[in-house]
């Protein structure tokens, strides 16, 4: 059973349609025996409702009883409920004429002779084909629905993600270009007007070289020509521009080639940030850094170098010496009776002297890489790079000549009215890893000059020792 087939009969209240009352019905039967469908006679179009609303299988073919009022009203009432039903309208006219005016339905309905049924099968047939070619159709539609909802999505998703991208490149805070190979702009973003100052007429198809001057203008011919190289896919520039407001700035600049999917350069991305505060900070810390170094390296009271810094120097200048095999000379100063000058004319004067000491003794270096350094309380010491004895006992020589005629009196001292000093001098091409030798051996030398009396120098060395 594939089918249904109505006779729809008159209302109830009118007739009970019985195969007595209507010898239509069995001729119905007669003719529709060898077809798979079901025959159900139903009287009245509420009737007929209820029927298709429960059927299980669709309604191909629907009689209309000669004798209903108005048989097209009750068809377009069922209708909705079988779309794709052939009506057949039967008349007691031996060769009826079709309704007028034709509706929505009028090519699937047919008006027959009530006494000549024998085109119900074939009716029956083509109702059968057009419901399973409109099932086929159906099904067709569906899927093609389905894929083309499918890609539809996808379009979709895809727009949303350029339309997501775009908005991420207009509304991003760094300013961003693309350009042509030959550096002409194409794309830009907001940030990019802001940063140049330019309106979209001064930027659209303008070399990127025009829209800033000074370094960015100089340099950014060549930078095209190295991005046009197909091993330059990315480089990252700081440069010192001069935007359109006349602001100095420098920006930093990360191009990308742009390739297409056959790996042809098309044309170059530009992302561009103002670093320039930034670099100003760097600059600062960089000074600040300098000068705390310098603290660092330098004595609070003297100003000359401290023993920090000597150590660091030491250390250089002898593996530099032992890498030249050259001579390192190295001098002890150490003031005579100091404890006696601070005990007769007070701490602060004592510092005064050890500033004014210190400074004359510095006024007698010339050479760049010579070294004075306060070593600790009244001790200076003097690193004399690729020196031998003799020129550091010069060296020492002037500065005692210089003390003598800074003439800072010392009323405590045994041996002097003025403040005197002791040194004690060391020479050596670098033998070791380290340079205590050295230092011991000057050290020693400043004992043997403390020894002697005070106010002179001692000297290390094979010919030289006073
Ligand atoms: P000598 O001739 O044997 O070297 O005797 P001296 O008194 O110089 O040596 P001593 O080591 O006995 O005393 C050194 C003194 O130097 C003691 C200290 O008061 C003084 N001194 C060390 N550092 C400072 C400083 O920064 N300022 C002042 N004013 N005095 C200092
Ligand atoms: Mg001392
Ligand atoms: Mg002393």
């Amino acid at each position: 059973m594939d089918g249904l087939v109505l006779y729809l009969t008159k209302s109830p209240a009118q007739t009970q349609p019985d195969e007595q009352k209507d010898p239509l019905l069995p001729e119905l039967h007669a003719v529709l025996q060898a077809s798979d469908v079901q025959l159900s006679c139903v009287d009245g179009v509420d009737r007929a409702m209820q029927l298709l609303q429960q059927a299980h299988a669709p309604l191909l073919l629907c009689l209309l009883a000669p004798d209903l009022d108005s048989p097209l009203a009750g068809a377009r009432k069922l209708f909705p409920l079988a779309p794709l039903c052939h009506w057949i309208l039967l008349s007691n006219e031996p060769e009826p004429q079709p309704p007028s005016p034709l509706n929505r339905f009028s090519q699937h309905l047919s008006v027959l002779p009530r006494h000549s049924l024998a085109p119900l099968p074939e009716l029956l047939h083509k109702a059968r084909l057009r419901y399973r070619h409109e099932q086929a159709i159906g099904r067709i539609n569906n899927q093609l629905q389905q894929s083309g909802g499918n890609s539809a999505q996808a379009l979709q998703r895809y727009t949303q993600s350029v339309d997501f991208l775009r908005h991420l490149f207009d509304t991003a805070n760094e300013a961003m270009l693309a350009t042509a190979v030959n550096g002409c702009i194409v794309r830009w973003n907001r940030a990019a007007e802001h940063l140049f100052d330019l309106e979209p007429s001064e930027l659209s198809n303008q070399c990127i070289c025009d829209i800033a001057g000074d370094e960015w203008q100089r340099r950014m011919p060549e930078v095209l020509e190295q991005m046009a190289q197909p091993q330059h896919a990315q480089l990252r520039l700081e440069l010192r521009c001069r935007l359109g407001n006349g602001r100095d700035c420098v920006l930093e600049v990360k191009l990308a080639q742009i390739c297409n999917n056959q790996s042809a350069l098309m044309g170059l991305s530009f992302f561009i940030s103002d670093i320039s505060a930034r670099k100003q900070a760097e600059t600062e810390l960089l000074k600040l850094n300098e000068q705390l170094q310098q603290l660092s390296f330098q004595d609070g009271l003297t100003g000359i170098a401290n023993r920090r810094h000597f150590d660091f120097a030491l250390e250089r200048a002898w593996h530099e010496a032992r890498r030249q095999k050259q001579s390192l000379a190295l001098v002890m100063f150490d003031l005579d009776y100091f404890k006696e000058y601070n005990d007769r004319l007070g701490h602060q004067a004592g510092d005064e002297c050890l500033r004014r000491v210190a400074a004359g003794l510095n006024s007698q270096l010339h050479r760049s890489t010579d070294l004075l350094a306060r070593y600790g309380g009244e001790e200076f010491v003097l690193l004399l790079p690729n020196s031998g004895s003799r020129e550091a006992v010069q060296l020492v020589q002037n500065c005692l000549a210089a003390l003598y005629n800074l003439d800072l009196p010392h009323p405590a001292s045994n041996i002097a009215p003025s403040v005197t000093l002791s040194a004690g001098i060391a020479a050596m091409v670098p033998d070791t890893e380290l340079p205590h030798s050295l230092l011991a051996a000057a050290d020693s030398q400043l004992y043997r000059a403390k020894a002697a009396g005070r106010n002179g120098y001692c000297a290390e060395g094979p010919e030289l020792n006073h």
